[in-house]
């Protein structure tokens, strides 16, 4: 039997209890009141009932409080949902670092800072410390990432989202037609919200000054809320700052931001 208020009981007990006596008191918040000695039959204490206006009022702020709770709780289910496993592509869902084949020094340094930033995804995620991952096709640079972006959300318990930018681009530009079911605003918050965002394929396209408008929003967005973003792209180190400007290069170094360069050739076709 669990311990209840003396509000509580006479709600329990649909107030069946019996006052024993009446006192005038008054509540420091409700002023004078009519306080009541209900008893409650043999087998329970008499009790004091007090202030019926502070009982009424933290009944209410109880329930408001377990409505709020619910919304949060709903709220983080829908993000884990739009955000969750699902995102990384099915061809990446099962890759992790160890599966990586590492056999020259480039290769291992790779695996190595790979594996320190999804280890150490914590204490990278504290500073909002971002990953780049630049250079050739076929090098496994998108299964590095989503090794990291697997072991945040196994490990961790994290919510990771992998995202192409040219998707990105589209999701915002698709917030300015009329029958939008999003808003501009909308759109980055569905970029804004994971602990890990995997930008993939940025400066695949043409650069335009749109598109780096966006790849600013997004990346400037995640670094004010201290969330980092694992780039990928394949363009050259020196070559990405003019695609991507520099006030996006500043935020993506910021406090101590990581660079892989995969300056080998491509994998692709080779035996595993
Ligand atoms: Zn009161």
């Amino acid at each position: 039997m669990t311990a209840h208020t003396p509000s509580e009981i006479i709600s329990l007990m649909g107030g069946l209890g019996t006052v024993l006596k009446s006192e005038q008191r008054t509540c420091a918040a409700h002023g004078p009141y009519t306080d009541n000695l209900m008893g409650l039959g043999k087998s329970r204490p008499a009790a004091w009932v007090g202030c019926q206006k502070c009982m009424d009022e933290k009944r209410e702020a109880d329930i408001r409080a377990s409505q709020e709770e619910l919304m949060r709780d709903n709220a983080k289910r829908s993000i884990e949902l739009r955000v969750g496993r699902a995102c990384i592509p099915p061809r990446f869902a099962d890759r992790t670092l160890s599966g990586y084949r590492a056999v020259t020094a480039e290769q291992k340094r790779a695996l190595r800072v790979c594996g320190d930033y999804a280890e150490n995804f914590l204490a990278h995620a504290k500073q909002g410390r971002c990953l780049l991952l630049l250079g050739n096709v076929g090098t496994g640079k998108t299964h590095l990432a989503a090794a990291i972006g697997n072991h945040v959300m196994r490990e961790f318990g994290m919510a990771a989202l992998y995202v192409t930018a040219s998707s990105v681009i589209r999701h915002v530009k698709a917030s300015f037609d009329r029958d939008s079911d999003h808003t501009e605003a909308q759109a980055y918050q569905l970029f804004q919200a994971p602990d890990l965002l995997i930008l993939d394929e940025v400066g695949v396209q043409n650069s335009t000054e749109f598109e780096r408008t966006v790849m600013f929003e997004l990346i400037n967005g995640r670094y004010e809320a201290m969330k980092p973003t694992v780039l990928i792209s394949n363009r050259g180190k020196d070559d990405l700052p003019t695609y991507l400007g520099d006030r996006v290069m500043d935020r993506l170094r910021e406090n101590g931001g990581k660079l892989v360069v995969f300056d080998w050739d491509s994998e692709r076709g080779a035996i595993q």
